[in-house]
C-alpha cells in the first residue's frame, strides 16, 4: 500500500526554528511568548475525497495517482499524522473591523508540515480539522459550503494570475457540523469538510501584532528574522535597514495584490489584519464575492452591512490601514517612525498610478499616455448609471471597433458589443444613453490615436479581462448540487476556471449575468462569516 509520506520531502522550519508553546494540552487559552502550539487534527468519521487540484498536487511533488490513495485521504483529512512531523496551530492576533481583537490564532487550521519540492518549501495546512488552543468558543470545524468556496476560489484566483494561497484537496469528513448561517437563531446541521491549503507560508500581519501588543520584542524579532530568512532572503541579514526593506516589500506586494483584486472584481469581504498575508497572497476565503453589477460600494459580507468597511472601493485604503498596524508592530525593531511613514506614503502615492495602469490595460490603452484618467473616470460613472455586469462589459468591450461612427449609429447600436452586460437594457435612454455615447466617442477617438489595430487590442484586453470568474451564484450552484450528493459541479468548475481567459464554447452558459433568483439569495450575494 502506498504511503504518501514516501512521496513527500518533509522540511519543517516554522515549528523547528520558532518558539513553541510548552503546554501540550489542547485547551483554549492565551498563549504567551510562542509562535505556535502543537495540535493534532481530529479524527473524522468517514472521510471522502471530493476534489483535488492537479496543479497544487504537482507543486508539492504528488501525481494525481498519489492523490487517489487511501494514505493521501487519511493524511489530508487529519486521520493520520505524517511520520516525523509535529502538526501545530499558529498564534496570531488581529484588528477586526477596525478594532484590536487580541489573540485569535489558528482556531480551525492545523499546519501539518512543510514539504520541499524542486527547491521550494510549501506549508500544508488543514482547515476545519478540529479545535486548537486558539479555537476560543468555536468548534474548529468547517462546513462543506464554505470549504467548496475556499477550494474553488483559491484555484480560480491562481489561474487568474492573482497572488493567492492554494488549495490541494477538498474532502468530506462524514461528521455533522452545527451552524447558524445568518446568525439569526436558525441553527442547523451541515456536512463537515476539510480543505488542505498550500502556501510558502501562512504568516499574517497579525502574527507580528500579537507579540507587539504584549511588548514581547524578543519574539517579534525571532519571527521577523525567520520570515526574512525564509521568505525574503534577498533582503539580507537582519538589521534595522533590513526590517525597513521588509516592510517596504510587504507594502509593495500588498498593493500589487489589491490592484489585481480590483482588476478582476474580487471583494475579499474580511480584510482584518489577521487575514492579510505577510507574503502578499490572498488568504482566508470567507464571505468574499465578485462584482456582478459594477458597484464600487458593494460588499458581499452581511456582517459588514452597516459600515461596508470592506467594500470594493475601500480595499486599497484598508490595505494601507492594515500596513500601518504592521508598521506599528515592527516599530520596536526599528525605533524610528520616519522610514515607516515614508513607506506608507509611498503606498498611498503608488496606488493611483497602479490603478490607472491596470484600468488602461483593461481598456486596451497603451501605458505611456497620461491623459486617460478622465476617460477612466467617465467610464466608471457610466458603469454606475444602470446595473452593468463588470466581467461581461470588459470582456466584450474588446469587440468594439475603433472605426465605429458613434454619431451616425442608429439609436443605441454603438452599444451592441457590450449590450449583454446590462441588466436592464431598457434603462439605456435619456441621460444614461447620452453619457454612454459621450464615453464611446472619447474611447473611439483615443483608440484611433493609438497604434494597435482592433485585433491586437482585443488579444491584449482578453489577457487581462477574464471571461470566467467564480460568480457568486456559481459557487452556490456547486454547493446546492453537493448538498444532494452531486460533487461533479465542483470538478466542472475547477476545470472551467483553469482557463479563465480562454474562450470555452461548451461553458458559455457561465458567461452570463447573475440570474434573478440569485439576486438576494443567501450564499449568492449575501454571505456571513459563519463557516
Ligand atoms: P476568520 O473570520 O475566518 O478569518 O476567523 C477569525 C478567527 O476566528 C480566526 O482566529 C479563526 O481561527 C477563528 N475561527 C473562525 N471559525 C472558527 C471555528 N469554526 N472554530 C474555531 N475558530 C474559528
Ligand atoms: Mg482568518
Amino acid at each position: 500500500m502506498t504511503d504518501i509520506a514516501t512521496h513527500l520531502k518533509i522540511n519543517d522550519t516554522f515549528n523547528k526554528e520558532l518558539p513553541a508553546d510548552p503546554i501540550l494540552e489542547n485547551t483554549r487559552r492565551q498563549v504567551e511568548k510562542a509562535a505556535f502550539s502543537y495540535a493534532t487534527p481530529k479524527k473524522t468519521a468517514q472521510p471522502k475525497l471530493v476534489s483535488v487540484s492537479k496543479e497544487t498536487a504537482e507543486l508539492i511533488g504528488l501525481s494525481m495517482e498519489d492523490t487517489q490513495t487511501d494514505s493521501f485521504l487519511q493524511v489530508f483529512t487529519g486521520n493520520k499524522v505524517l511520520e516525523g512531523t509535529k502538526p501545530y496551530a499558529m498564534c496570531y492576533g488581529g484588528h477586526q473591523f477596525g478594532h484590536w481583537a487580541g489573540q485569535l490564532g489558528d482556531g480551525r487550521a492545523i499546519n501539518l508540515a512543510e514539504v520541499n519540492h524542486k527547491g521550494k518549501n510549501w506549508a500544508l495546512q488543514l482547515k476545519g480539522a478540529g479545535p486548537t488552543p486558539y479555537s476560543r468558543n468555536a468548534d474548529g470545524l468547517a462546513v462543506l459550503r464554505s470549504s467548496i468556496r475556499e477550494f474553488l476560489c483559491s484555484e480560480a484566483m491562481y489561474h487568474l494570475g492573482v497572488p493567492t494561497t492554494r488549495a490541494l484537496s477538498l474532502a468530506l469528513t462524514g461528521d455533522e457540523v452545527m451552524r447558524d448561517v445568518l446568525y439569526n437563531g436558525n441553527s442547523a446541521y451541515e456536512k463537515g469538510a476539510v480543505v488542505c491549503r498550500v502556501a510558502p507560508s501562512f504568516i499574517r500581519f497579525g502574527n507580528f501584532e500579537i507579540f507587539a501588543s504584549r511588548r514581547d520584542n524578543e519574539t517579534i524579532k525571532q519571527l521577523a528574522d525567520y520570515t526574512i530568512k525564509h521568505h525574503y532572503p534577498h533582503l539580507g541579514e537582519p538589521s534595522k535597514e533590513t526590517y525597513i526593506a521588509f516592510l517596504k516589500e510587504v507594502s509593495e506586494r500588498t498593493l500589487k495584490m489589491i490592484v489585481h483584486w480590483q482588476r478582476v472584481g474580487f471583494v475579499h469581504g474580511v480584510m482584518n489584519t489577521d487575514n492579510l498575508s505577510i507574503l502578499g497572497l490572498t488568504i482566508d476565503y470567507g464571505p468574499y464575492g465578485w462584482l456582478e453589477g459594477y458597484d464600487h460600494g458593494w460588499t458581499p459580507n452581511t456582517t459588514d452591512n452597516q459600515q461596508k468597511r470592506y467594500r470594493y472601493e475601500n480595499q486599497p485604503d484598508i490595505g494601507l490601514w492594515n500596513l500601518l498596524k504592521l508598521a506599528n508592530a515592527l516599530y520596536p525593531l526599528i525605533e524610528e517612525a520616519a522610514p515607516l511613514e515614508a513607506i506608507l506614503h509611498e503606498y498611498k502615492a503608488a496606488y493611483a498610478p497602479a490603478y490607472q495602469e491596470m484600468m488602461k490595460a483593461k481598456l486596451g490603452l497603451d501605458k505611456d499616455y497620461a491623459e486617460d484618467a478622465a476617460l477612466i473616470q467617465q467610464l466608471e460613472e457610466a458603469l454606475h448609471l444602470t446595473e452593468t455586469d463588470m466581467t461581461i462589459f470588459f470582456r466584450n468591450l474588446a469587440n468594439f471597433k475603433k472605426e465605429t461612427n458613434i454619431d451616425s449609429a442608429v439609436d443605441k447600436n454603438f452599444l451592441n458589443p457590450v449590450l449583454a452586460a446590462f441588466y436592464k437594457p431598457e434603462e439605456l435612454t435619456g441621460n444614461i444613453l447620452v453619457h454612454w455615447k459621450g464615453w464611446f466617442k472619447n474611447y473611439a477617438a483615443r483608440l484611433k490615436a493609438a497604434s494597435l489595430d482592433d485585433a491586437a487590442r482585443k488579444a491584449e484586453m482578453n489577457a487581462v479581462n477574464p471571461k470566467y470568474v467564480l460568480r457568486n451564484y456559481m459557487a452556490q450552484v456547486a454547493i446546492d448540487a453537493a448538498d444532494t450528493g452531486d460533487y461533479s459541479v465542483i470538478n466542472d468548475f475547477l476545470e472551467l476556471l483553469r482557463q479563465p481567459y480562454a474562450e470555452q464554447p461548451a461553458m458559455e452558459k457561465w458567461f452570463a449575468k447573475r440570474p434573478e433568483w440569485a439576486r438576494h439569495k443567501v450564499g449568492c450575494s449575501m454571505l456571513s462569516c459563519s463557516s
